[in-house]
């Protein structure tokens, strides 16, 4: 592979996702290990964006074909991107990434769904429009969980 297509796995990233869903289930859908997959791009050419969800097609295939896992989405993240963050505010990147995913429960499938306006608006209310570099974010994982306004 190129030096500027390496992927690597973030399982630390893949944990915390996990504990986001259990924490935030009012807002988020149930996900199991494996179901989603964070990979870092190690690309040099910085991104405009901090993270994507997307389905595993392409690349992203070949990719976990050695895993042997049944991964439903992966979370694509720049190292430009991650370098920036610190771990606070990469909770909050994450959490953004899995608002993405709805669960269809009669259908038994995940799948994505966009934000109309440049964010979800439960995040917006929160945080503010990019509110992901602010330096007064509160952790969503180390004390009491964030309440979110209902919408
Ligand atoms: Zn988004």
């Amino acid at each position: 592979m190129r030096k500027d297509n390496e992927y690597v796995r973030l399982t630390r990233e893949e944990d915390i996702c996990l504990k986001l869903a259990e924490r935030y289930s009012t807002l988020l859908c149930p996900i199991h290990k494996n179901d989603i997959l964070v990979f870092e791009w190690k690309t040099q050419r910085s991104q405009r964006y901090w993270a994507k969800i997307c389905r595993i097609s392409g690349i992203f295939k070949a990719l976990i074909k050695s895993l042997d896992v049944d991964a439903k989405f992966i979370i694509q993240i720049p190292t430009s991107s991650w370098e920036q963050l610190t771990d606070i505010q990469r909770q909050w990147v994450l959490f953004h990434e899995l608002m993405h995913i709805n669960f269809d429960p009669e259908k038994q499938k995940y799948k994505l769904i966009q934000h109309n306006i440049q964010d979800f608006r439960v995040i917006l209310n929160k945080i503010g429009l990019d509110g992901y570099k602010s330096n007064t974010l509160t952790s969503m994982l180390d004390k009491d969980p964030i309440s979110f306004q209902a919408i």
